[in-house]
């Protein structure tokens, strides 16, 4: 059934490619209102929900500008759309390239993500500005087809612009600890090996561009920007070496050299991690994001990371007695996490899918003898949670202002504690190990402050103090109430422990070092600090640090020479208040009255068995709610044919429609390399519905129903027969001319994130789908189809792990020759094939197999292991077995062979040999495949923050 695919292989790698928005924006925004009001420059776009936030953020957009523009020399040529929503919680903006901002307000724990003392919105739209300046300055002509001109720009360039002239803070988390950590283990690169990628991209990309304003401060960005070189294009190596004294390599060195100074000197005179206290054994991660220790039996629960190849935070149990470490869970883990007084279960925070589809987060428990997970609470951006008894006690954020509520777990009475307003940040909420007093950090954006609370449970009085510095994870002394342990993160540099005494507010050090620490809990047996440590970019450990310690002391200072540093700043603020008028009213915005043009890409095309120019178009609207992919593929001999295609998919709150009219040629299917060629006109009709799973991102399930009307005409068929005259092995009679096929279909896809160990890939895909075709309909073939396949990864560990699929298929009825069922070799790459790797799996192709074998029923079972070499091999032992049959007749064939993948770029490249097993005389086959990768989803968008 190639000739339907084909327009899906379209859609489908179209659509995952460059249309990111599903991926980012949850269904839920599709199925409210959306709002548009002008100022001057910007077009403001927002759902009812977050009005307040968007009216003002019009004029925070104006007056950011009017500073940014002017410093970066750099304007907008029109009018720049900004996108608000509240409907996910999630820390995060980012800037497109087709001319648009997308912001979430109202978030929660965003001051962990920037680390400005200024409320969100303020602070995401001067970054994501910064972005989009840049972005709308460095198009040129080949902008017109594809966004490729930001590709010219380093990304941590890209955000080291965005940080510095964002007029963010330099400090421990906004690059501090992964830059130390990268000087140190004399290692700055962030390729896909490392775990801390991302966080040192921006840690470099911000430290570059201050350094480059503490060389030159009088430089504008103007001509930076501008630069094309001899064909158009933009290139920011070229640019900067001719619009700079010296190269940007001699840049870097220099910059390379002052960081290194800096960090080997406070190194120099700080303590050594290995001082700190003791480590604990056993517990190994490449990062640990949180630990705490049961308080009813010898074990810890920690979130983090044990392997390279793990994609996110996993929630793990280690049980000290036997020495076991248990997975628990994973995706969507913020990080917070405590036990119940008898420690049988932990409380967590995991982001999801609510209910109503959006994306927030909420309190999880699992418990650790049946590991079942349940959700605690019900869709309310609820986040740290700790109990008490039966109470839950977390965080909660209602339109960006965060306060303390609780949950009766028995009669599931909410109450409210703090009464917190303005956008109150509330993060690591801790219960001492009495389970009588509560401590959490705050930030308070209204007076630019961090500090942290106290909250007696008991008699309900709650102390607020106020510091100089950022303070994370108080902690409650377990033998003084009077004494509370704290993380400060010196200066924002330097952390440190540091106790804090009630009673008379004096500070007394704890520990003196240099690298990135954090308390996580007391251990109540001995009145040890629990402390996750940093010492080396891949390994985390965890030490017992005695609360009565002294720190050493080394002479020397460092604070001069790096002073100068922390005070390069852009200059300006954005707190003059100096705000535009609004200009219009506020109108209902309809997206399916703005589809543009997101994309013209030059495509090649076979038509008629002759490489042919053409492009596939994509136009959408900016959140993705109607799409539109058009095709156009020349016919040099018969211009009249040429090939076209226009297809639309709709989404709104319940389900997709996809509709299509296609007029293409394709290659139905080889016969013993013969090319047979049709051409197909064809309309199809689809509807699904996604079903969302509240537990986790990684299951997902659609139903779906469409019908296809196809009319097709074999362009080769004398070529075609002739060739088949010679070869008695083929059985194929009555090739039809042309043939109308007109089918219903009926389809179920599953995915389910199965247990994980350490394998990022573990998964279970189950498929269905099920083909009618009558002549009821019009149909020239009467028969039913069913395709039945399922898909299954195991994780074995962090480097093997099994594949298993099944393909199952039967045919009842008639079909027109050329779409018999059967086994199918795995066929090398011409051009529009390039897409069917998205449809692989319910391919029945054996990989060896010479040429295709046709009947009624097909098998094919391959079994496969795995073996990731590094991110971009991939190595692979696999046995390929099929089964053809029907009432009179039967063939299996085995194949077993090697594979390897390569990625490069934006594909796959697949190489393998193989040999059957039964018929060794045969010989060895090689063959070859490409395969779209998925992550090109990433390049075309900036994720801010
Ligand atoms: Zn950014």
């Amino acid at each position: 059934m190639k000739k339907i695919l084909l327009a899906v292989f379209l859609i489908v790698f179209f659509v995952s490619i460059i249309s990111s928005q599903p991926e980012l924006l949850s269904r839920k925004n599709y199925g409210i209102n959306w709002y548009h009001y002008n100022t001057e420059n910007f077009k403001i776009i927002y759902n009812k929900k977050v009005e307040a936030s968007a009216l003002k953020a019009g004029r925070l957009a104006e007056e950011i500008y009017s500073k940014q523009s002017e410093k970066l020399g750099l304007k907008f040529k029109k009018r720049y759309k900004i996108y608000i929503s509240n409907i996910d919680d999630i820390p995060n903006g980012f800037t497109t390239p087709f001319n648009y901002i997308y912001i979430w307000a109202d978030v929660s724990n965003y001051s962990t993500i920037l680390t400005g003392y200024d409320k969100w919105l303020k602070s995401v739209l001067a970054h994501e500005m910064v972005h989009a300046l840049i972005m709308e300055n460095i198009k040129g002509w080949v902008d017109f087809f594809f966004p490729g001109s930001i590709l010219a720009l380093p990304r941590e360039i890209n955000e080291g612009f965005a940080q510095f002239y964002g007029n963010e803070n330099w400090g421990a988390e906004r690059g501090d600890i992964y830059l130390n950590l990268a000087v140190k283990n004399n290692d700055l690169s962030h390729s896909v090996e490392t775990i801390d990628r991302g966080k040192l991209l921006y840690a470099k990309g911000f430290s570059k561009i201050k350094y480059l304003n503490m060389e030159y401060p009088d430089f504008k960005s103007t001509k930076l920007f501008k630069y094309r070189d001899f064909f158009g294009f933009f290139n920011w190596e070229k640019s900067f070496n001719k619009n700079f004294p010296i190269s940007y390599k001699t840049f870097c060195n220099n910059w390379e050299k002052y960081m290194n100074v800096y960090y080997n000197w406070r190194e120099g005179l700080s303590e050594r991690s290995a001082e700190l206290g003791t480590k604990i054994k056993n517990i190994e991660a490449v990062y640990i994001k949180s630990i705490k220790k049961n308080p009813g039996a010898e074990g810890f629960a920690f979130i983090g990371k044990k392997s390279k190849n793990s994609s996110d935070n996993r929630l793990y149990y280690f049980n000290q007695k036997f020495k076991k470490i248990k997975y628990l869970d994973s995706g969507g883990l913020t990080g917070d996490l405590n036990f119940n007084k008898s420690g049988t279960k932990i409380y967590f925070t995991k982001r999801h899918y609510t209910s109503k589809k959006a994306i927030s987060t909420d309190i999880f428990s699992v418990d650790l003898k049946t590991k079942s997970i349940e959700q605690t609470t019900l869709d309310c951006k609820a986040s740290n949670p700790v109990i008490v008894n039966d109470d839950l006690i977390f965080s909660k954020n209602n339109k960006g202002t965060m306060n303390l509520y609780n949950l009766n777990l028995k009669n599931k009475k909410l109450k409210k504690i703090t009464d917190f307003n303005n956008k109150f940040q509330i993060f690591d909420i801790n219960i001492n190990y009495k389970f009588s007093k509560i401590t959490f950090s705050f930030l308070d954006p209204d007076i630019k402050k961090f500090g942290f609370c106290i909250f007696n449970y008991q008699n309900g009085k709650l102390t607020k103090i106020f510091t100089e510095n950022k303070i994370r994870y108080p902690l409650i002394f377990p033998d003084n109430e009077n004494k509370i342990l704290l993380t400060v993160f010196e200066n924002n540099l330097r952390v440190n422990l540091f106790s804090y005494n009630l009673e008379n507010g004096k500070h007394r050090r704890i520990t003196n070092q240099s690298n990135f620490l954090k308390a996580m809990d007391f251990d109540s047996t001995d009145g040890k600090i629990l402390t996750i440590v940093q010492e080396s970019r891949n390994k985390n450990e965890i030490f017992a640090v005695d609360k009565n310690r002294i720190p050493k002391n080394y002479p020397g200072k460092i604070r001069e020479y790096y002073k100068k540093w922390l005070e390069i700043k852009t200059g300006y603020s954005f707190n003059n208040r100096n705000l535009k008028t609004r200009r219009e009213q506020n109108k209902r915005y309809n997206h399916a009255l703005h589809i543009n043009k997101k994309l013209i890409l030059p495509y090649p095309f076979n038509i008629e068995n002759k490489l042919s120019g053409g492009f596939v178009g994509y136009f959408s609207d900016d959140i993705g709610k109607n799409t539109i992919i058009t095709y156009l593929g020349y016919n040099h001999k018969d211009p009249i044919n040429s090939n076209y295609g226009i297809n639309f998919i709709y989404r709104n709150y319940f389900f997709d429609i996809k509709a299509g009219f296609n007029y293409l040629d394709f290659q139905n299917s080889d016969y013993l390399n013969k090319e047979l060629m049709e051409r197909n006109e064809s309309y199809r009709f689809e509807i699904s519905i996604p079903i969302y799973d509240n537990k986790s991102f990684f299951n997902k399930s659609e139903w779906g129903l469409g019908f296809v009307d196809d009319k097709n005409i074999v362009i080769n068929r004398d070529i075609y027969n002739d060739g088949l005259a010679n070869n008695s092995t083929i059985n194929l009679q009555n090739l039809p001319e042309g043939y109308n096929a007109r089918k219903l279909f009926f389809k179920y896809y599953s995915r389910k994130g199965t247990f994980y160990k350490n394998f990022p890939d573990n998964r279970f895909d189950f498929f269905i789908k099920i083909d009618l075709s009558n002549s009821f309909f019009g149909s020239d073939y009467n028969y039913e189809k069913i395709n039945l396949s399922t898909d299954n990864i195991i994780g074995v560990n962090d480097k093997y792990s099994i594949r298993l699929n099944f393909n199952f298929e039967m045919l009842s009825g008639e079909i027109a020759p050329q779409n018999r069922l059967g086994l199918k070799y795995k066929k090398s790459n011409s051009s529009i094939d390039l897409f069917s790797g998205y449809l692989y799996t319910s391919e029945p192709t054996l990989r060896g197999l010479e040429h295709n074998i046709f009947n009624d029923k097909t098998l094919v079972q391959k079994l496969e292991i795995r073996n990731i070499i590094n991110k971009s091999i991939m190595g692979l032992l696999f046995i390929d077995s099929g089964a053809v049959w029907d009432k009179n007749d039967y063939e299996i064939l085995n194949y077993i062979g090697i594979e390897f993948k390569f990625n490069f770029n934006i594909y796959k490249l697949a190489a393998g040999i193989s040999r059957r097993t039964d018929k060794l005389d045969e010989g060895y086959n090689y063959y070859w495949y490409i395969e779209p990768r998925k992550y090109l989803i990433n390049m075309f968008k900036n994720i801010g923050g």
